[in-house]
């Protein structure tokens, strides 16, 4: 443990307040240190139920909290709502954007990951991704307003367009965003349209590797592609997106008009590696030492999809949510037997699986050796989701609009925000 610059309590800074920061925070009550926790964002943010807001099925305020709520209990805790934009490790203090420093004797780097368009960030304004509530609230907007948009519209080609939504990127995300698309076309709204019938409309699912949730056993991959099939998904496999614009997206050479494009195929870590000109790799993720300290920098932890490290079988950790608690847990045991003197073993990874949801009665689940599919894998998927919300009102109002969609079909988060008919997109 770097000696303290000062002579009071060892001040522990955390940058970020997500799955990772959050954990780190939590683990560190009752240490002898000086709590701060910095986010950008006043609210922790339950990625993996996003695509529900995007999708309509859940409201905002079901999967994001205020920070400073989160943490009322923790006197010990100081939270500050900045942008750190640097970091000067020579005088061990974080810079903010606005200007001005915060100091520190242990930081923590939580800061996560973004999305990534390859090289082609002019794609962003037409095929936006999913990270942020802004993101969630944007294509939720964009959704709803194509199908507005073509009960209006006469013209064919037009109205084919805007009944066309394609999916780049057929990871987790993309699979529970093309799945629930297409419920909502072919289940929710047909009662709601008079001059379309919005079961026509093309959901199409565009992948460059060889097969839907790579990250996953082949045959729930090929139950998770016939799953998405059967429910009006088409599945484009082995083919790589060329181009987005407001028009659409070429691929295989070919153009498809679409009106509506979503991005789920590219992560980009967060700026930590460059704030401290430390080793990366090409996804700009940190590569730290095994026990999750920045090389060169004993007294900077960085943690969760900032940061590369080897699991147990030479692959790296993957970028999911139990990875960055778990490596939250294992800075704040650390920093506590640094105090104490005590010697900090190398961080090991436990993989306890991999979920993800097809549609509103079906998901897919690799346990390793335990895989689940369809009905039975949707209940456990529903009931992990819920039991790891934050608090019983969240849980029963999760649970309740679940139950809603599953029983009656009905979205109640089918608000068209951000702006009036007249904002096209
Ligand atoms: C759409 C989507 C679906 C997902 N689905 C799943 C899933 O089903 N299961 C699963 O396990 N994982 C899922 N994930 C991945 C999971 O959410 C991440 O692995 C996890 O959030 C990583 O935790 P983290 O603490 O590293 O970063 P995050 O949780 O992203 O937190 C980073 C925090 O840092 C803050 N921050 C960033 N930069 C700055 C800055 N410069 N200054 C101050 N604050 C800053 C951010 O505001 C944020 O609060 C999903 C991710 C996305 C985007």
């Amino acid at each position: 443990m770097m000696t303290p610059l000062t002579a009071g309590p060892h001040r522990v800074v955390i940058v970020g307040a997500g799955f990772g920061g959050l954990e780190t925070t939590y683990r560190l009550a009752g240490a002898p240190v000086e709590i701060t926790v910095i986010d950008r964002r006043n609210h922790h943010l339950f990625q993996p139920l996003l695509y529900q807001v995007a999708t309509a099925s859940l409201a905002t305020s079901d999967v994001a909290w205020p920070i400073r709520h989160l943490l009322r209990h923790r006197t010990d805790v100081v939270t500050l709502f900045a942008t750190v934009s640097g970091i000067d490790a020579s005088a061990r203090r974080v810079l903010f954007e606005d200007g001005g420093s915060y100091p520190y004797d242990t930081l923590v780097l939580a800061t996560g990951a973004r999305h990534a368009y390859f090289g082609h960030d002019e794609w962003e304004p037409f095929a936006p991704g999913l990270k942020t509530l802004e993101d969630a609230t944007t294509l939720r907007r964009r959704i709803l307003v194509a199908f507005e948009r073509a009960e209006r519209e006469s013209n064919p080609e037009r109205r084919a367009a805007l009944l066309t939504f394609v999916i780049v990127g057929a990871g987790p995300t993309g699979v529970e965003l093309a799945g629930t698309i297409a419920e909502l076309a072919q289940e929710t709204l047909p009662p709601d349209f008079r001059n379309i019938d919005t079961r026509k409309a093309r959901i199409v699912l565009i992948e460059a590797g060889p097969r839907v949730l790579a990250g996953f056993a082949d045959d729930l991959s090929a139950y998770a592609q016939a799953s998405l099939e059967k429910i009006g998904v088409e599945v484009v496999l082995g083919k790589a997106v060329t181009d987005c614009s407001a028009d659409g997206v070429i691929y295989d050479g070919k153009k498809l008009e679409a009106k509506t494009i979503i991005w789920a195929a590219g992560v980009r870590a967060s700026p930590a590696a460059e704030w401290l000109g430390a080793p990366h790799d090409r996804a700009g993720r940190l590569q730290v030492l095994p026990d999750l300290t920045v090389p060169g920098h004993p007294e900077i932890f960085a943690i969760g999809d900032t940061v590369t490290i080897a699991a147990w079988d030479g692959q790296p950790v993957p970028g999911i949510a139990p990875a960055a608690k778990q490596e939250g847990r294992y800075v704040a045991e650390c920093i506590k037997a640094r105090l104490s003197a005590e010697p900090c073993p190398p961080f090991r990874y436990k993989h306890a699986g991999s979920l993800a949801q097809i549609g509103k009665r079906l998901a897919v689940i690799d346990f390793g050796r335990i895989k689940l599919r369809g009905a039975i894998a949707w209940w456990v998927w529903g009931i992990a989701h819920i039991y790891f919300l934050i608090g019983l009102r969240h849980r029963l109002s999760v649970a309740l609009s679940w139950l809603w969609i599953y029983a009656r079909d009905q979205r109640a988060a089918r608000l068209i925000t951000q702006g009036s008919s007249k904002v096209t997109r």
